[in-house]
């Protein structure tokens, strides 16, 4: 199961790639853009804490069900695509990226689950659970540690030799 943070990083870094290296567009891919995309990185985990208020009401949300769903990603498409119509381009963004991260954190899910609760693609309409488990067999906490450290150490490393070259332009 990647980190919460691992799930933030991820998300930010790739954004600001494709912002940085593909849209070149600052005015499409504000600082917001980027701590959205981070937010919505996370956002399929908001099961967690819903399920613990759902709970003092009396009810529950499993772990891995609506909000680990595609649909559930997809759905931000709409408003996305509505917004850029109307040429509210900023705001539309907001949206795209919001579907990205939900997605990317799925797939990271899908590729790293390893507690044997699988994610349920199909919910609510088929409980089957989905799940490749592909770090299963190392020594998982210090491995998710120790990719979080190299990746943002990567990361860091980037944006210092960018900005270093960007002084010379
Ligand atoms: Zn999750």
């Amino acid at each position: 199961m990647p980190l919460a943070v691992t799930h933030v990083l991820l998300t930010i870094i790739i954004v600001d790639l494709y912002r940085d290296y593909v849209a070149k567009h600052k005015r499409y891919f504000t600082l917001h853009t980027i701590f959205i995309a981070g937010f919505a990185g996370l956002l399929p985990d908001i099961d967690i804490p819903l399920d613990w208020i759902l709970n003092i009401l009396g009810a529950g949300i499993l772990h891995r069900t609506v909000t680990h769903t595609p649909i559930f990603g997809l759905a931000f498409l709409a408003p996305a695509f509505a917004f850029w119509l109307y040429k509210k381009h900023r705001i539309a963004v907001y949206f795209f990226v919001t579907t990205f991260g939900v997605l990317l954190h799925i797939l990271l899910d899908f590729l790293f689950t390893s507690d044997n609760s699988g994610l349920m693609f199909l919910y609510p309409f088929s409980n089957a659970m989905f799940d490749m488990d592909l770090l299963s067999s190392l020594a998982k906490p210090q491995i998710a540690a120790g990719i979080d450290a190299i990746i943002l150490l990567l990361w860091l490393w980037h944006e210092e030799i960018r900005h270093k070259i960007s002084d010379f332009i």
